[in-house]
């Protein structure tokens, strides 16, 4: 890891501004959070932190109140599960600049935390504005980023901020550039990618990087049918993005003269319609009813694609391989996942928000060894980019 890390700080009797991503999300019309992992996932900072003797101040945005103060996204319901985690009081302040919240931040002692207001508050946030990024800093003595999760954004708390700051990456977001940077520059070979999801679209950038890295290349979900497309192969009713057809075909040419070895599905599950209850059956790929659609990979690829994914020492997983969400097409998702939660003898790396919560679902987190909690930004890193929020981060002194 070539970031400094908050170990590599002195952060005793100093107040550190340290931005997570609480953007939690709750139940519908509620506010009861429906998942805490994104809190809990910054906790080994936050008592490496305390431990230290630092004075904490925690900044971070949640939801889209586009620069304006929206009651429904206060952090309240987030500082109630955060003190209840800490299994302590936390001071909670409702702004992130202004005087008050200097003031609160100046009375703080060693140890203790203060959370500051939604961030997004001030439409200065999103547009990565200097002297918003200034009053933040002017709050503390460092800055850590542990927000993976946000570092593909461009806004103050992430970028601008680190102008005014000694910066340091937090542990969550040393583990996410650990994991995920291993996997693409130095993994333990041969090295797997795992491509799904919805559209290929979406991925195009992804499938290009990962196609110059990887020893063999897996591809299942709704993608698959722009890739049969490309290999002039009817696939009924499913959905084919018509432009993206002359990506497929470059990804397979790239994958074939980089000696990749490429994986596409034999057989898939296809149904009458795109509902849960739809009638389905599986059919090999050359025999797809005109009327139907691809929903989910069928059993014999499974059995394949487990077979050249044992041989990997290394595997990257991103995008479900059906529409995971309707129990029916939920088995080749639960199968990939079940044969990767298995593999004791590789590094499983999960990315992509869909796939993160497919995994959580099964309840297969703990037995991958790792899944990221930056949605957007771990496609992003993925892709092979320069995130704004780890760009700007120093780089470890030369020892
Ligand atoms: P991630 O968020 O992990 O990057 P995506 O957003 O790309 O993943 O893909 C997730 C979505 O892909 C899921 O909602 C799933 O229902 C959908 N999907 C997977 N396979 C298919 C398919 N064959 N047809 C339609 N949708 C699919
Ligand atoms: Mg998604």
């Amino acid at each position: 890891m070539k970031k400094k890390t908050v170990r590599d700080a002195n952060v005793t009797g100093k107040r550190v501004l340290l931005r997570v991503d609480f953007n939690v999300p709750f139940v519908p019309k509620t506010t009861t959070i429906a998942d805490d992992t994104r809190i809990l996932a910054v906790m080994p900072t936050i008592r490496y932190l305390k431990k230290h003797g630092a004075k904490l101040v925690v900044c971070s945005h949640l939801g889209r109140p586009n620069g304006k103060v929206v009651k429904d996204m206060r952090l309240a319901p987030v500082a109630y599960r955060f003190e209840a985690l800490l299994g302590e009081p936390i001071i909670y302040v409702r702004d992130c600049v202004g005087p008050m919240v200097r003031q609160a931040a100046n009375e703080l002692e060693p140890g203790q935390v203060l959370l500051l207001e939604n961030l997004r508050f001030y439409a200065e946030e999103e547009k990565n504005d200097a002297s918003f990024a200034k009053e933040l800093a002017s709050l503390a003595d460092i800055y850590v980023n542990d927000a993976f999760g946000a570092s593909h954004r461009a806004h103050a708390s992430i970028n601008a901020v680190t102008n005014f700051l000694p910066a340091y990456a937090g542990l969550q977001m040393e583990k996410e550039l650990k994991m995920l940077g291993t996997a693409l520059e130095n993994p333990a070979k041969p090295l797997g990618a795992i491509m799904g999801g919805a559209k290929i679209s979406d991925k195009i950038a992804v499938l290009r990087n990962l196609v110059q890295r990887v020893d063999r290349l897996i591809i299942g979900g709704g993608m698959a049918a722009t890739f049969f497309k490309a290999q002039g192969l009817q696939v009924g009713a499913s959905l084919v993005e018509e432009e993206s057809i002359g990506v497929a075909q470059d990804i397979l040419k790239k994958a074939h003269g980089n000696g990749v070895q490429l994986f596409l599905p034999t057989d898939v599950v296809v149904a009458d319609s795109f509902s849960a209850d739809a009638s389905h059956k599986v059919v090999g790929i050359k025999n797809i009813p005109a009327t139907s659609r691809i929903m989910d990979i069928g059993p014999e690829t499974v059995q394949q694609f487990s077979r050249a994914m044992r041989e990997c020492r290394t595997l990257v997983w991103n995008g479900p391989m059906g529409v995971f969400e309707w129990e029916a097409f939920s088995h080749g998702t639960r199968a990939i996942a079940e044969t990767l939660a298995g593999m004791d003898n590789a590094i499983t790396v999960v990315g992509g928000g869909s796939t993160a919560e497919a995994v959580e679902e099964l309840g297969l987190s703990t037995a991958m060894n790792h899944v990221s909690m930056g949605g957007g930004a771990s496609l992003e890193f993925l892709e092979g980019r320069d995130l704004p929020g780890i760009a700007t981060l120093p780089d470890k002194d030369p020892s």
